[in-house]
């Protein structure tokens, strides 16, 4: 096994708990910090972290794929293969689907993607620092 892979999560948005102080949130307004949720801004929270959670979600699936990939390319690699570029035989390594991750979580279908719109917009706002502050 090689390092620890990276993973991030982001917990989805609760109605009843403030999205930024975590305190129970009896309605429209925290208590605790004073935020009003009910703005503009209160929705565009509430998607950016329907769609951050989503996001980490997508992340961590890819992750887990692209690393059960890299076992599987290490392991056709490491495999004796003709040096040969004139061979008419096809590339010695097939490509294809491994057959079962060795490790992780398992890997689910295709969810719900996020919004492109949304992640684009995370995109130009600076999503990474956004995430890195969550981590
Ligand atoms: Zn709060």
């Amino acid at each position: 096994m090689g390092p620890m892979p990276r993973t991030l999560t982001f917990p989805a948005p609760s109605s009843t708990e403030c999205p930024i102080c975590s305190a129970p949130l009896p309605g429209v307004r925290c208590d605790a910090c004073g935020a009003r949720f009910d703005g503009p801004d209160g929705t565009t929270l509430w998607r950016v972290d329907h769609d951050l959670h989503d996001l980490s979600v997508v992340r961590n699936e890819v992750v887990a794929r692209l690393l059960t990939e890299a076992a599987w390319t290490e392991r056709a690699v490491a495999a004796p293969t003709p040096a040969a570029p004139a061979a008419p035989a096809g590339p010695a390594a097939p490509l294809g689907p491994p057959p079962v991750p060795p490790v992780g979580p398992a890997v689910v279908p295709e969810r719900r993607r996020p919004s492109l719109t949304v992640a684009e917009l995370l995109v130009g706002a600076g999503a990474v620092s956004l995430v890195a502050a969550v981590r």
